[in-house]
This record gives structure tokens, sequence and C-alpha cells, in this order.
């Protein structure tokens, strides 16, 4: 069995073995092509410690950077006087 969130409706969703209808091993996942009860589509699922630390690093570049606009917006503010 699999716990699968739906893109399309966004529910949570327990799969069944059979609902799987492929399995593909690449060099940093593992992808699972899963017929989604809820909306009949086939959804893709990858995991694995290199997707997952690959997303983590692409999640943490964002936080960084909102940080950094962050920063920004307060300096500018400040600069043209309005407070923070
Ligand atoms: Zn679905």
């Amino acid at each position: 069995m699999l716990l699968i969130t739906c893109p399309v409706t966004r529910t949570d969703e327990l799969v069944a073995d059979r609902r799987i209808r492929s399995i593909a091993n690449h060099p940093t996942h593992v992808a699972l092509h899963v017929e989604c009860p809820q909306c009949g589509a086939v959804h893709v699922y990858r995991t694995g410690r290199r997707w997952e630390q690959a997303r983590t690093r692409v999640a943490d570049r964002a936080a960084a950077q909102s940080a950094v606009d962050a920063a920004v917006v307060t300096a500018r503010a400040a600069r043209v006087g309005i407070p923070a």
C-alpha cells in the first residue's frame, strides 16, 4: 500500500500495490507511476535520498533568496523613510 496525495484533488489516497503501473530506477531517484483511485490519471511519485537532498538544496536556496529579498525591501523602506 502507498499513501499518495492526488495533485488534481489534493486529497490523500491509500493506494493498493496493484495500481503501481511502473517503477523506473534513475541515478538520483526511483519514479513510481501510480494510477490514482481518486481522479483516474497516472501520477508520478519520485523518491530517494539523492532526490530529497536535491529538493532540500533548492528549498534552502529559495529560503535564503527570500531572506535577501526581505532585507532589500527593509533597507529600501529605511532609505525612503518608511517605518518597517
Ligand atoms: Zn489523481
